[in-house]
């Protein structure tokens, strides 16, 4: 307390220095100042996708801008973002380039990993990235109705929800949400040890769980199906790596 308060006199006793040396400053001046003090080094991006950037877009125009999103992540060089203009900008209505089915874990930071903001995408989360009535509901409504133009299943390695399907976990709620993953294991061609204590086999019950995800989408949404037919949106997959921040496409 005591040095804030012997700071603050030296600090006035200055001013009052300048202000004596080169004679006061007007509002006029004072307010330029001011805005000089707050405005950052870095432009911010304040602006949010429109409709018209939306139409615009084509499904591999999508894929292409969140792999070059991914780099940036990678690179850690992130797009600075003004989240209070893009709040009030996004307030009147959003239309998101694509929609992301994700796992839940922590490790995958969703908007970070594409180097998106708000309003750019539809985010979807469950334990192990599988499809069930309720995603596919929010995938409908983010194609369908909110013009989205990918849809992306995006599962990762060292997948915890993978692992205790390959383990046939029972735990509560955790054994009826397994059965989801499981048939997805239950693909795989591999003869060897098909426990979670083989990283080869969990990682190739990662890549069939993506797909698996991605051939239910296309049979129990004729919706989704039908406007990947038409060119209107792609379903492809993805699978982020821990240990890098690298998103690979499948296919
Ligand atoms: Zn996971």
């Amino acid at each position: 307390m005591k040095t804030t308060i012997k700071i603050s006199a030296i600090a006035i006793a200055l001013m009052s220095f300048t202000g004596c040396m080169q004679g006061q400053k007007s509002d006029k001046d004072v307010a330029k100042l001011d805005v000089m003090a707050e405005e950052p080094t870095t432009v911010l991006v304040g602006e949010v996708l429109s409709q018209k950037q939306q139409e615009a877009l084509s499904p591999d125009d999508v894929i292409k801008s969140l792999a070059d999103g991914n780099t940036r992540f990678i690179n850690n060089n992130l797009t600075a973002r003004n989240h209070s203009k893009q709040v009030k900008n996004s307030v009147s209505g959003q239309f998101p380039e694509a929609v992301i089915l994700s796992c839940v874990d922590s490790r995958v930071p969703v908007e970070d990993v594409f180097d998106r903001g708000i309003g750019d995408i539809f985010v979807a989360r469950v334990a192990g990235n599988f499809a069930n009535e309720d995603i596919l509901g929010s995938m409908e409504f983010a194609c369908a109705v909110s013009g989205s133009k990918l849809v992306l299943v995006m599962g990762h390695n060292h997948c915890g929800a993978v692992r205790a399907a390959v383990d046939d976990v029972k735990l509560g709620n955790i054994t009826p949400m397994l059965q989801k993953i499981k048939p997805a294991v239950a693909m795989v061609d591999y003869k060897g040890d098909r426990t979670s204590g083989n990283l080869e086999f969990v990682e190739m019950a990662n890549h069939s769980n993506v797909k698996n995800t991605i051939s239910n989408i296309r049979k129990n949404s004729p919706i989704l199906k039908e406007m990947e037919y038409k060119g209107e949106i792609k379903i492809v997959g993805a699978v982020y790596n821990l240990e890098t921040g690298k998103v690979d496409w499948l296919n």
